[in-house]
């Protein structure tokens, strides 16, 4: 990424000036009813570029609603005749974008499901030969930035060059309040490596319940993702799938009209007061780089002593010993326990290696 792909910045052909761009609709399209209801609801919202629904539905065990398919994108052409909003719909086959297109649909999404598998990816890809049209790219289930990106990769090289990651979190195994753990870390690096890509953040999906969804949203923002899908339904309590994270229109426009559009980059006050903080932080970064070399230089000569003494690299008791009162020093000065713990474990875990490393070259 980066230097060979050359993704279309959203503001060259998408015109959103600084507001996000808003994708908002049903996770699934339910009836023409329910659609049209939905989207006029939408409609009433400036703020909302796109409608979304799914009409084809990857549920977890057969039987269960897995969307109307075809019908539901001729309720998608009827929503776009009225309203004039553009509409997305998630494809997951080759038949799927072909259908898409003969239906007029605007912009596609590949799902969470469906970018874990490189082979379904690439038969969209293909499919997507010659079109021009945008394609949006989840996140997979699973946190692996290089698989989200090979997906936009595939995508990229069949000749899509409007494209745009969504964020929409990870399976996690540890428990939160979150459906999927948002693990910002894994979009952020993404930005880094990839900075003229959009990036927009699903906050329906990261947190599976309505009353998150305000919060997950001003942090997308506050992050410097480019906007926010956000499921809607007319009445949430009645829907097929995902009742709990859908909000109604009017409750999508209170959320969307409390945001806080911060300015990224601010006036040059502000910009020479930060440039001094970030030296200030270098220089700091600098002294804890230098006082961890010092650190290993010691580990070094521990480890040279006890192999020549025969003593065991390991030595559990000094190890818990160092963790209960690095970890109370830490939390007395304000460190997060648990993030402490973590980066103790890693200067643990570089030791042992050098030490290791020691006692392989001393036979
Ligand atoms: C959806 O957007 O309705 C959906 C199925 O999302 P995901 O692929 O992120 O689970
Ligand atoms: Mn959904």
């Amino acid at each position: 990424m980066g230097t060979d792909i050359n993704i279309l910045p959203i503001q060259e052909w998408f015109h959103t000036e600084k507001e996000p761009l808003v994708i908002a609709g049903p996770c699934s399209a339910e009836s023409r009813e329910q659609m049209l209801t939905t989207a006029r609801g939408i409609k009433a919202i400036s703020k909302v570029h796109i409608f979304r629904a799914g009409v084809w539905k990857p549920r977890t065990r057969p039987g269960e609603f897995d969307g109307v398919g075809e019908e539901g994108l001729s309720w998608l052409r009827d929503v776009k005749e009225e309203t004039g909003l553009m509409v997305a719909t998630e494809v997951a086959e080759p038949r799927h974008v072909e259908l898409a297109q003969k239906y007029g649909v605007d912009v596609l999404w590949i799902g969470a499901r469906t970018v874990v598998n490189p082979f379904s990816v690439q038969a969209i890809a293909d499919a997507l030969q010659g079109m021009d049209i945008p394609v949006m790219v989840k996140n997979p289930l699973n946190p692996d930035l290089k698989l989200w990106i090979g997906a936009i990769e595939r995508v990229y090289a069949s000749g899509i060059n409007r494209i745009i990651a969504i964020h929409r979190g990870f399976h996690y195994f540890e428990k939160s309040p979150f459906r999927n753990a948002p693990m910002w870390e894994i979009p952020i690096e993404l930005k880094r490596i990839a900075p003229d890509l959009p990036i927009i953040v699903d906050p329906s999906h990261i947190c599976g319940r309505r009353d998150l969804l305000q919060s997950i949203s001003q942090k997308a923002l506050d992050l410097e993702m480019d906007g926010l899908v956000i499921e809607s339904h007319y009445k949430p309590e009645i829907a097929v799938t995902d009742a709990a994270q859908q909000i109604k229109p009017e409750d999508l426009k209170q959320l969307l009209e409390a945001l806080i559009i911060r300015d990224r980059k601010g006036d040059i006050d502000f910009q020479h007061k930060l440039e001094e903080l970030r030296t200030e932080i270098d220089k700091l970064d600098g002294e804890l780089l230098q006082i961890l070399a010092k650190r290993m230089e010691i580990i070094d000569e521990i480890g040279e002593y006890k192999k020549d003494n025969d003593i065991t690299i390991l030595q559990m008791k000094r190890w818990a010993g160092i963790m209960e009162d690095r970890l109370s020093i830490g939390t007395h000065l304000g460190l997060d326990a648990d993030n402490l713990k973590h980066l103790l474990e890693l200067i643990h875990k570089e030791s042992i290696t050098r030490q290791t490393q020691i006692f392989r070259n001393k036979k």
